[in-house]
């Protein structure tokens, strides 16, 4: 997708702070980060919304939230804990459209979410 941003950070036309990648997935942190550790994890591929994402592709997902417990295992959180969020279209509050898994710790997070 040309008109994509998180295409263009896949495909290295705009910079972001990776922390991962591999084959299928790439890691990077928030540009406007809500906790002290806000990391975007993306699928490579463009998928726009999780309803847009078929049977066939859930595996992606999985691989997602997988990267995520990874990385926040790694960063040191398995134990005080963090968060992982997917908002799907406006009033889930998504805005860019280009699935994605937000990654957020190093603070109490709050329940109901805003
Ligand atoms: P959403 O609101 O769609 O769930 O999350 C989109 C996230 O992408 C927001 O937290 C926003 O700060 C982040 N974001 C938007 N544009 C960019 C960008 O160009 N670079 C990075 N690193 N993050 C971005
Ligand atoms: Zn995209």
């Amino acid at each position: 997708m040309t008109d994509c941003i998180f295409c263009k950070i896949v495909a290295g036309d705009i910079p972001a702070s990776l922390c991962y990648e591999d084959d299928h997935i790439i890691a990077f942190a928030d540009i406007e980060p809500q906790a002290p550790v806000h990391k975007l994890i993306i699928p490579k591929q463009h998928i726009a919304r999780l309803i847009d994402l078929t049977e066939q592709e859930c595996a992606i997902v999985g691989r997602l939230q997988w990267v995520a417990a990874k990385l926040a295992k790694d960063m040191g959180f398995a134990d005080s804990g963090f968060r992982t969020v997917m908002n799907c279209n406006d009033e889930g509050g998504q805005t860019v459209y280009h699935i994605h898994c937000h990654l957020l710790a190093g603070r109490q997070m709050q329940w109901p979410p805003g």
